[in-house]
C-alpha cells in the first residue's frame, strides 16, 4: 500500500483538488492507497481566528464562518455534478451548523476551552476530506471516506496530543485487514482521545497523520504532496537560489524540519523510521519532477551541508551569576520549571565555567518563562548570587544541517566568517556532539541576509551577489551602468559575481528595486521613480539590509561625500570617484578608513587619482609589502594636460577650456581644475595613502590663473574672465616656446613637502611627451630608488573613470 498526503495548497480550491484527484486516480492503478488531506489552504487559520473572535465576544466570528462555508460550497459546485450535490451539501451544512453552535457557545461564555478549540480547528480537515471523497468517487468508484478519529487515538493534550501507538496501530491494521476499497480517504490533523473527544496533532500535523498510517500498514512508500519541488537547500520563499535536495537521510530531514523547514512536520519521520519506509516529497503542481527522497541511504554528496533552515520568533533567556558555578542542580531547576510551565526549549548553550546558561525559546513564552525562572531562583537573586533572568526577544535561529559535517573541518569557521563579513551579529552558538547541526542565534532583521549569504557560501559554488546603490547617473554614471549591463553575464560565468543595481538616484528622482533594476530600461525606471531624497535613500539602503551592499558615489557633491560614514558603519562598502571625502580634513579621511576597517566594509576610491589608472591600488600593494614612498612627481590633471597640449597660437585658451568641458575632461566647475585645487586634492590623497599625515592647506599651490579669474563665482563669469586675460595665457605659451619646453601642471611631494603648479618641461623629461589627457605618476620608494615606478595612461574621461569604478566594485567581489 502507498500512503499519500496532500497539503493545504494542493486542496486550496476546485482547480487544485482536480490536480490532486488526477494524481490519486493514476496512483490507484498501481496499488492500494490511503490518502490523507489537509484543510483547504488558510482554513485552519480562519477557524482558530473564529474561535478567538467568539471568545473575545466579538460577533465577527459569524462573518468568518460564512467565509469558510462559502469556500467549501463553491468547491462542491465545481467538483460534484449537480445531480449528486444534495447529499454532500447537506453533510457540509450540518457540520457548519455544528461549528456555528459551538462558536455561539464560546461567544456567550466569553471563553474557549482547549478541548473546544480542538474541535473547532479540526473542522477544516473534516470538511475538505468529505468533499474530496465525493469528488474522488467520480473518478475512482472503489474509493471511500474514513474518519481518522476512529483509528488514531491520543491522550487528551488538546492542541498537540500524543498518539497512543499501541491502540492506534491495532485499530489501523484491523481496519485495513478487512478493507476492500482501492482508495481510502482520511482527514489529516484530527484524532480522538481514548474517551472519544476530538484532538489535533499540532499545526502542520496532517503530515503526521499520513506517517502514522504508513507505519501501521507498513506502506511501501509515504508520499507528501505539497506546493514545492521537494525539500530545498533552504526555504525557497526566502532564498531564490535554493535547490531541491534529491536524497537526504531521515536524520538530516528531521534536523532540517525541527529547525524550521516547514515542508515537513517534524514528528512525521519518527513513525516510519523503524521500518525504514521511504518518504517522497513531491509537488502537486509539477508531479513529473522527482522531488526529494528521504531514506536511510541517500546518495553520497560532495557537499557536507544538506540544507539551511531557520526558526523565527525566538527569545534568548540568560541566567548567570556566581551562584551558578559548581552548584549542583542549577540547570535541573531551570529546566524543571520550564517543563512545569510546558515551555519548549529549542536551543541550549552553557559556558564551560557554568557561570551562565543561555536557552532559546519562543518569543511568546518568554515573559512567562522569565517570571517562573525569577521565582524559582528568588533566594539566589535576593542574595545577588544570580542575576534576574535576562530576556532578549525578536531573534531567530539559523541552522546548517548535514550528516557529513563531522568529517569536514572548518565549517563553523566558514559559517561565522560569512555572517561576520555581512555584519550579522551572532548572539549565541550551539553545535551538537553529533555535528549534524550547527546553529546560531541572530537578530530577526538579519535572517534573510544570513540565509542568502550562507546559501551562497555553501551551495552556490561561491557565487557572490553584489548589490549596488548608485548615487549620480550623469556622464560617468551612465557609462558605468552601461558597462555593468554589458559585463553582467561574463562576470557571472567567469568570476562568479552576480552584480545587481538595486537603486539609482540623480538629483531629481530615485528608484529602488530589491530584485535588481532592469538595466535595459533604467532611464525610464529612474524618471518614473520617487522624488530624490538623500536621507530616505540612506534609510532605504539600510532597511533593505542586503548582503554585500555597495554604495557607489558618482557625484562630485560635497553633501554626498559627507554620508559615507553612515554606510561604512553599517558594513556597507563605499566606492567613490568623488575626491571630496578623501581630501577633506585629515581626521575625516582617517575616520572613514577606520570605520572601513572596523566594520569590514571596503572603502575604495581608485578613480580619485588618474581616473581608471591603477595608481592607488599599486600604492597600496607597495605599502602593504613594506615599501616606503619617498618622493612623488606627477601630472595628475587629464584636463590641464589636454588644455596645455591643445593650447596654441591658433587655438585660444578660452576655447580649449570650453572644449575640454564638452568632452567631459573637466570637473563640472572647471575652475576646480584650472585653479590647481583638483590636482592638490589628488596629490594629497596619494600622500595620505602613502602613510603620511597632511592637509590640503599644507600643499603649496602656485596658481597660474589671474586673481580676477579666481574670484569669479560662476562658470559664465569664469569663461568671460579667461577671454579677458588672453594675453596672460599667451605669454605663458610664448615663454614655453622660447625655452623649447612644454607647459605641464606638475604635482610634487618630496621630503615631506608638497606643491602643485605649472612647469616648463624640457624635451628630456618623461613628462614632455605626455599626450592628450594622459596622466603620469612617478613613485620613488625605498625599492625604486633611482628609476621610479611609473604609471601612465589616460587619466580623464567618462569611460575610463567608469571602468575604474567598475574595477573597485569587482575588487570587492573578489575579496
Ligand atoms: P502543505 O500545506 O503542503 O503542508 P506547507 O506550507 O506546510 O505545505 O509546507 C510547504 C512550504 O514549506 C513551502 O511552500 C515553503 O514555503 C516552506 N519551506 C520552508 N523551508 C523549506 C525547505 N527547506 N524546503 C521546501 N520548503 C520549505
Ligand atoms: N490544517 C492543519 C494546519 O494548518 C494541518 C496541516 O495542514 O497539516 O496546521
Ligand atoms: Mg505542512
Amino acid at each position: 500500500m502507498i500512503v499519500l498526503k496532500f497539503g493545504g495548497t494542493s486542496v486550496a480550491n476546485a482547480a487544485n483538488i482536480s490536480k490532486t484527484i488526477a494524481i490519486v486516480t493514476n496512483k490507484s492503478k498501481e496499488d492500494k492507497l490511503a490518502v490523507v488531506v489537509s484543510a483547504f489552504s488558510g482554513v485552519t487559520d480562519l477557524l482558530i481566528l473564529a474561535g478567538k473572535t467568539a471568545a473575545a465576544k466579538d460577533k465577527n466570528y459569524k462573518e468568518i464562518v460564512s467565509q469558510i462555508e462559502k469556500k467549501h460550497k463553491d468547491a462542491i459546485a465545481e467538483l460534484v455534478p449537480s445531480s449528486e450535490q444534495s447529499e454532500i451539501i447537506e453533510t457540509i451544512s450540518d457540520q457548519i451548523n455544528h461549528l456555528k453552535t459551538l462558536l455561539d457557545g464560546c461567544f456567550l461564555l466569553g471563553e474557549i476551552s482547549n478541548r473546544t478549540a480542538d474541535i473547532v480547528a479540526g473542522f477544516g480537515e473534516l470538511l475538505s476530506s468529505q468533499i474530496i471523497a465525493v469528488a474522488l468517487k467520480q473518478k475512482v468508484s472503489n474509493s471511500t471516506f474514513k474518519d481518522s478519529r476512529e483509528l488514531i487515538k491520543t491522550d487528551s493534550n488538546f492542541g498537540k496530543a500524543s498518539v497512543d501507538f499501541g491502540v492506534t496501530n491495532k485499530l489501523i491494521a484491523d481496519y485495513f485487514k478487512s478493507n476492500t476499497y482501492q482508495v481510502v480517504l482520511f482527514p489529516g490533523f484530527i484524532a480522538s482521545s481514548l474517551d472519544g473527544n476530538t484532538t489535533t496533532l499540532g499545526r502542520g500535523g496532517s503530515d503526521y497523520t499520513a506517517a502514522i498510517l504508513a507505519a501501521a500498514v507498513k506502506a511501501t512508500v509515504l508520499e507528501i504532496w505539497t506546493d514545492v519541488n521537494g525539500m530545498f537547500t533552504a526555504n525557497p520563499k526566502i532564498v531564490k537560489q535554493a535547490q531541491p535536495i534529491e536524497t537526504i537521510s531521515y536524520q538530516e530531514a528531521m534536523e532540517l524540519s525541527h529547525f524550521g523547514a516547514k515542508v515537513l512536520y517534524p514528528p512525521t519521520i519518527q513513525p516510519v523510521l523503524k521500518d525504514s519506509i521511504p518518504i517522497f516529497i513531491k509537488n502537486t503542481f509539477e508531479p513529473e519532477v522527482y522531488g526529494t527522497l528521504i531514506s536511510n541511504n541517500p546518495n553520497a554528496s560532495t557537499n557536507p551541508i544538506k540544507g539551511i533552515s531557520h526558526i523565527d520568533n525566538i527569545a534568548l533567556l540568560t541566567l548567570e551569576g556566581p551562584g551558578m558555578i559548581g552548584v549542583a542542580g542549577s540547570s535541573k531547576r531551570l529546566f524543571e520549571v520550564l517543563s512545569q510551565e510546558s515551555i519548549n526549549v529549542i536551543f541550549i548553550t552553557q559556558a564551560s565555567s557554568e557561570h551562565s546558561i543561555c536557552i532559546g525559546i519562543l518569543n511568546a513564552d518568554a515573559d512567562r518563562a522569565k517570571t517562573a525562572i525569577d521565582k524559582t531562583f528568588e533566594i539566589e537573586i535576593a542574595q545577588n548570587r544570580v542575576d534576574p533572568c535576562i530576556v532578549e526577544k525578536d531573534l531567530c535561529i539559523v541552522a546548517l544541517v548535514g550528516e557529513n559535517m563531522k568529517n569536514h573541518q572548518g565549517i563553523s569557521g566558514k559559517m561565522f566568517s560569512t555572517l561576520g563579513k555581512n555584519n550579522v551579529n551572532i548572539r549565541a552558538i550551539a553545535q551538537g556532539a553529533s555535528e549534524r547541526n550547527i546553529s546560531v542565534v541572530i537578530n530577526e532583521k538579519d535572517v534573510k541576509k544570513a540565509l542568502n549569504t550562507l546559501h551562497e557560501r555553501f551551495f552556490e559554488d561561491n557565487t557572490k551577489q553584489l548589490n549596488l546603490f548608485v548615487m549620480g547617473v550623469g556622464n560617468v554614471g551612465e557609462k558605468f551602468i552601461d558597462q555593468i549591463a554589458q559585463q553582467k553575464k561574463f562576470l557571472k560565468e567567469n568570476l562568479k559575481i552576480n552584480l545587481r543595481v538595486i537603486a539609482m538616484s540623480n538629483s531629481r528622482t530615485m528608484v529602488f528595486d530589491e530584485e535588481g533594476i532592469n538595466l535595459k530600461d533604467w532611464k525610464t525606471a529612474l524618471s518614473e521613480g520617487e522624488k530624490a531624497n538623500v536621507e530616505s535613500f540612506i534609510a532605504k539602503v539600510k532597511s533593505l539590509n542586503l548582503r554585500n551592499s555597495i554604495f557607489v558615489d558618482i557625484t562630485a557633491n560635497y553633501d554626498i561625500a559627507g554620508i559615507y560614514d553612515k554606510f561604512l558603519s553599517q558594513n556597507i562598502a563605499v566606492v567613490t570617484c568623488n575626491k571630496i571625502a578623501c581630501s577633506s580634513e585629515y581626521n575625516n579621511y582617517k575616520t572613514l578608513k577606520t570605520l572601513s576597517r572596523k566594520y569590514n566594509a571596503p572603502f575604495l576610491f581608485e578613480t580619485n587619482v588618474g581616473a581608471g589608472l591603477p595608481i592607488i591600488d599599486t600604492l597600496k600593494h607597495l605599502i602593504a609589502s613594506g615599501d616606503k614612498v619617498n618622493k612623488i612627481q606627477a601630472v595628475l590633471s587629464g584636463s590641464l594636460n589636454f588644455i596645455f597640449n591643445n593650447f596654441s597660437e591658433t587655438y585660444n585658451f578660452h576655447d580649449v577650456v570650453k572644449e575640454a568641458g564638452v568632452q567631459g575632461f573637466t570637473e563640472p566647475d572647471p575652475k576646480i581644475d584650472l585653479s590647481g585645487v583638483d590636482v592638490a586634492r589628488k596629490i594629497l590623497i596619494l600622500i595620505r595613502e602613502s602613510g603620511y599625515q597632511m592637509d590640503i592647506e599644507e600643499i603649496e599651490n602656485n596658481c597660474f590663473l589671474p586673481k580676477e579669474c579666481m574670484d569669479t563665482t560662476n562658470n559664465e563669469d569664469f569663461f568671460k574672465s579667461l577671454t579677458k586675460h588672453d594675453d596672460h595665457f599667451n605669454k605663458l605659451l610664448a615663454e614655453a616656446k622660447s625655452k623649447d619646453s612644454r607647459i605641464k601642471f606638475v604635482a610634487k611631494f618630496d621630503n615631506g613637502k608638497a606643491s602643485v603648479g605649472l612647469q616648463f618641461i624640457p624635451k628630456e623629461s618623461p613628462f614632455y611627451n605626455l599626450e592628450g589627457k594622459d596622466n603620469i605618476v612617478e613613485f620613488y620608494t625605498d625599492r625604486y630608488i633611482d628609476q621610479p615606478l611609473i604609471i601612465k595612461g589616460a587619466g580623464a574621461g567618462a569611460a575610463v573613470t567608469a571602468s575604474g569604478i567598475f574595477a573597485d566594485v569587482i575588487r570587492i567581489g573578489n575579496v
